[in-house]
Order: C-alpha cells, then sequence, then structure tokens
C-alpha cells in the first residue's frame, strides 16, 4: 500500500506540529491545519486525502461541525475524532455522523498509526469498488465485448 496521505485538524500547534514529525518517521504523509475552517479550505485544495484526524474542542467552527463539512466535501475520506475528558459524547455523535473512529488524547502514536492505516484501507477499497462498479455499469450498457 502507498503511504497514507493524512491532515491533522487540531488548535494546539505544538500537539499538530510534535504528532506530523512523529507519523513522518512512520511513513504518512502529513498536512496540517489548527482550525476547522483552515481545514475545510485545506481540503479543497488536497482531494486526494485519504484520512484527516480531527480534534473535537476548537474554537470557531467545533470538530463535529467540521466533520459535517468535511462528508459535504469530500465523502469518502475516513475521519478519526480526537477527543479529550468531557467530549467523549462529540466523539460519539462524531461516529454517529460518519467518523471511522475515535481516540482519547493525549494519543499513543501507535493505535494512531494502526487507526490511520485502517482508515486509510477501507477508504481505497472503498474508491476500488466504486471504481468497480463504474466498469460493471459500462459493460453492462455496451455488451461484453466493449473491451475486445
Ligand atoms: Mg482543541
Amino acid at each position: 500500500m502507498t503511504a497514507p496521505f493524512i491532515m491533522l485538524v487540531d488548535d494546539e500547534v505544538p500537539f499538530v506540529e510534535t504528532i506530523a514529525k512523529r507519523l513522518g518517521k512512520r511513513n504518512i504523509n502529513t498536512i496540517s491545519a489548527f482550525s476547522g475552517e483552515e481545514g475545510i479550505e485545506t481540503l479543497k485544495k488536497n482531494t486526494e486525502l485519504d484520512v484527516i484526524v480531527l480534534d473535537v474542542k476548537m474554537p470557531g467552527m467545533d470538530g463535529l461541525e467540521t466533520l459535517a463539512e468535511i462528508k459535504k466535501v469530500s465523502p469518502l475520506i475516513e475521519v478519526i475524532m480526537l477527543t479529550g475528558h468531557g467530549t467523549m459524547e462529540s466523539a460519539i455523535d462524531g461516529m454517529k455522523l460518519g467518523a471511522f473512529d475515535y481516540l482519547m488524547k493525549p494519543c499513543d502514536i501507535e493505535d494512531l498509526v494502526s487507526k490511520i492505516e485502517a482508515a486509510s484501507q477501507k477508504k481505497r477499497e472503498h474508491e476500488e469498488k466504486i471504481e468497480e462498479a463504474k466498469k460493471q455499469k459500462t459493460l453492462s450498457k455496451y455488451g461484453p465485448f466493449y473491451y475486445a
């Protein structure tokens, strides 16, 4: 599998910088945004992203609002919510809104890596199924000799 391409969205700058560096060492290409608004703008310019790791508690657009917007802009991207004490309820709501998984802060880097890899794989398999369905649709339209 080619390296997952992910975005970290979190208002805690030192946290984002540390995690991005650690993920980079583990063959995960990471870009960052420090607010929900910035995350959405960055997503629009990087539509090939596989996974977004999203903080629940941020000033301005919070994690849930950002999640809803991400799913509008790019429904196939998988989202992992980062939650802290007191924001567990939002993580549960996020899962109901289509987040792939959640992690409690401060998060263990190995847990984060394995969730990112699983989310990335799910996203790519989902894309492959869509491609496969498109081929089937073409075949059913033009018959089996279309590719001959
Ligand atoms: Mg925060």
